[in-house]
């Protein structure tokens, strides 16, 4: 299995429960290979980031969940599924790689997708991503500092460029940060003797012509209409094209400084697929056939390979001819049945075709704000919130992190929201490497 994160541990649970006992034997074994040692439940990010959650608790270590199988904390590099071979990387990242060889009877590639960058001159040098929870906690202690920074400064200008958040990407990631972050800057100002929440600007910057496109339109729309309600400034149709020395160029002609830049334009599916022998579509996705088996010559299944999640192109039931999204719902139900028809095809059974349940959407926009779909129809405000918060708790992996990020926001609602910034935890040897450079 290549990849431990949504589809990868779903899967995994499924497959080692059905071959307890065969795993017990030795006759069959499930490796799964994943660079991080735990899943991370993307959802639940944005919470980490505002504090409402912490950050350990919206990851699953991968060996205490799937004590049956064989966790490698490592990287594949290659597969050749022809001559049914892997290549894995286990080097620390930044070492030279150290390769080896896997062999397989079946693979189940659930890679997920990276973060698209574009070249725009001064991303890389003051670009911060949200992806991963550590990218999460750094946001969260790079905005609060803006807000001490701000407050204590006493030029003009600088005050201005630290209390401009510029989010570009109107995704899951870039709409569900700004709006839980903006909610929590909004609270912490409350602190501060000279900063009030009208002195706060948040920017947000999408080039098509509407946000959240893994979701409805209906949604979608009712998203932009609870964002600029909040004053928050959204820019459809609109490009970055430049953020040197901190200067915001968006292609509409605006100009701004900002000191905090913040990208989530969009995802591609994981490089690894392009050093692979399966067939890629042309957004370089796995085609897949509804069983989930990778779609090989002439629309038949290519024996032993299995794909689930983004990076996976599988036809959507539900709209007419398209393909599924990458989102974390199509991602577990497609693992689900994967491992099924994986559990029946080595029984030589029937396989079932992907027909998920109606998929319900919702988005949190900040505490008790969300906005989400019902099969009644959409649902605003808190009660959007509390609906949002428990599909997540019920789909989040293992019982034992939903009862700790249960427990967060049980204490998040007992105390007020804890908004103290801790980035120094980020350079924790700057202090004693200061001491090195003092006079004797
Ligand atoms: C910030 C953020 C917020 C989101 N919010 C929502 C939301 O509210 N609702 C929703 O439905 N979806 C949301 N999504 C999307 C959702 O998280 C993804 O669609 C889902 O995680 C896809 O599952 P996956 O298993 O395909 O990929 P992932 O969960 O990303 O797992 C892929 C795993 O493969 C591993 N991997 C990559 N390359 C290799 C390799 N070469 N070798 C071995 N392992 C490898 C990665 O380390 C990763 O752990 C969000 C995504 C982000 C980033």
């Amino acid at each position: 299995m290549v990849g431990g994160g949504c589809a990868g541990m779903a899967a995994a649970l499924v497959l080692q429960q059905a071959l307890a006992p065969r795993l017990r034997t030795g006759d069959a074994e499930i490796t799964v290979v994943e660079p991080q040692p735990y899943l991370t439940y993307h959802p639940l990010l944005a919470e980490v980031a505002a504090g409402s959650i912490d950050p350990r608790h919206v990851v699953v270590p991968l060996r205490k969940v799937l004590p049956h199988c064989r966790v490698l904390t490592a990287r594949i590099t290659r597969i050749d599924h022809a001559g049914r071979t892997a290549q894995v990387d286990t080097a620390p990242r930044g070492a030279a790689a150290e390769p080896a060889e896997l062999a397989y009877d079946h693979l189940i590639l659930t890679p997920g997708s990276v973060s698209r960058t574009d070249p725009v001159p001064g991303l890389a040098d003051h670009g911060l991503g949200f992806g991963s929870v550590g990218e999460a906690v750094a946001l969260r202690n790079h905005v609060l500092e803006q807000l001490d920074l701000a407050s204590s400064t006493r030029d003009p200008e600088l005050r201005q460029a630290a209390l401009t958040f510029l989010f570009v990407g109107a995704g899951y990631a870039g709409v569900g940060a700004l709006a839980e972050l903006e909610d929590m800057a909004r609270y912490a100002v409350r602190g501060y003797h000279n900063l009030t929440a009208d002195d706060l600007r948040w920017v947000l910057v999408e080039a098509t012509d509407r946000i959240l496109p893994q979701e409805s339109a209906d949604l979608a729309a009712h998203t932009l209409a609870e964002l600029r309600e909040r004053s928050i400034d959204v820019h459809l149709g609109t490009t970055l094209e430049s953020a040197v020395d901190r200067v915001m160029a968006l292609s509409d002609g605006s100009r701004f400084a900002a000191r905090t830049l913040v990208w989530t334009a969009g995802v591609r599916p994981a490089p690894l697929l392009r050093d692979t022998d399966l067939p890629l579509d042309p957004t370089g996705r796995v085609r897949c056939l509804p069983t989930l088996q990778v779609r090989g010559p002439g629309g038949t299944p290519l024996a032993g390979a299995w794909a689930a999640g983004d990076c996976a192109a599988v036809p959507d039931p539900a709209a007419d001819g398209a393909l599924c999204a990458p989102n974390a719902q199509h991602a577990l139900a497609q693992a689900r049945l994967l491992a099924e028809n994986l559990l029946a095809d080595l029984d030589h059974g029937a396989l079932a075709a992907y027909r998920p349940e109606r998929i319900h959407c919702s988005t949190s926009l900040g505490l008790g704000r969300a906005v989400a779909h019902t099969r009644r129809g959409r649902l605003t405000g808190r009660r959007a919130w509390w609906l949002h918060r428990a599909r997540h708790l019920r789909r989040l992996p293992s019982l034992d992190r939903r009862v700790r990020v249960f427990t967060d926001w049980l204490l998040g609602g007992l105390f007020s929201r804890e908004v103290v910034s801790l980035g120094t935890v980020e350079h924790p040897r700057a202090e004693f490497e200061s001491g090195f450079l003092e006079r004797p």
